[in-house]
């Protein structure tokens, strides 16, 4: 299906753009008229998937994150990508409460927000390549 509008970013993996972000994928879905509590669920999952692109995929190196927005009638897709480490096993990452730096005062929590507050969630990771998150929510409140 052809998207009724798209745009994508590109910026550094530095924590401060975490909410450039969230501010830029919200205010591009705002065109849906979605509810203010949609747009919030949106920018909670944006978050999640950023934050751990920035701290999981390039830890203490830097590096470059995407993220593309696709809009279509009542939904919208999401796609969060890094050139990171990767994810080994992504079941398990993906376990609520599992995370791989307990030391950080990590929850391990990031995945299933991002599952609660979004329809469908994707993970298509290889490690030493990076990992790409495809979210997609229905906008109900958007009239038919
Ligand atoms: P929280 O999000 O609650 O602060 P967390 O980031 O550890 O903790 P999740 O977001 O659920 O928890 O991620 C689970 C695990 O998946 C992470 O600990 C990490 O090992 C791995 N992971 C997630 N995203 C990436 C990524 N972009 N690159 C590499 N590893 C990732
Ligand atoms: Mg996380």
């Amino acid at each position: 299906m052809q998207p009724l509008n798209e745009m994508s970013i590109r910026f550094q993996s530095k924590s401060n753009n975490e909410s450039f972000a969230r501010v830029v994928a919200a205010a591009f879905i705002s065109q849906l008229d979605p509810t203010l509590e949609e747009i919030a669920d949106v920018k909670t999952a944006v978050s999640e998937a950023v934050t751990n692109a920035i701290i999981h995929g390039y830890e203490k190196k830097s590096g470059y994150v995407e993220m593309t927005c696709r809009l279509f009638r009542n939904s919208v897709e999401i796609i969060v990508e890094d050139e990171g480490e990767g994810i080994e096993d992504v079941a398990l990452a993906r376990q609520p409460l599992y995370t791989s730096k307990p030391e950080m005062e990590r929850s391990g929590m990031g995945f299933t927000v991002m599952e609660s507050f979004m329809d469908s969630v994707e993970v298509i990771s290889e490690k030493g390549k990076g990992t790409k998150v495809i979210m997609r929510k229905t906008f109900k409140s958007v009239p038919d």
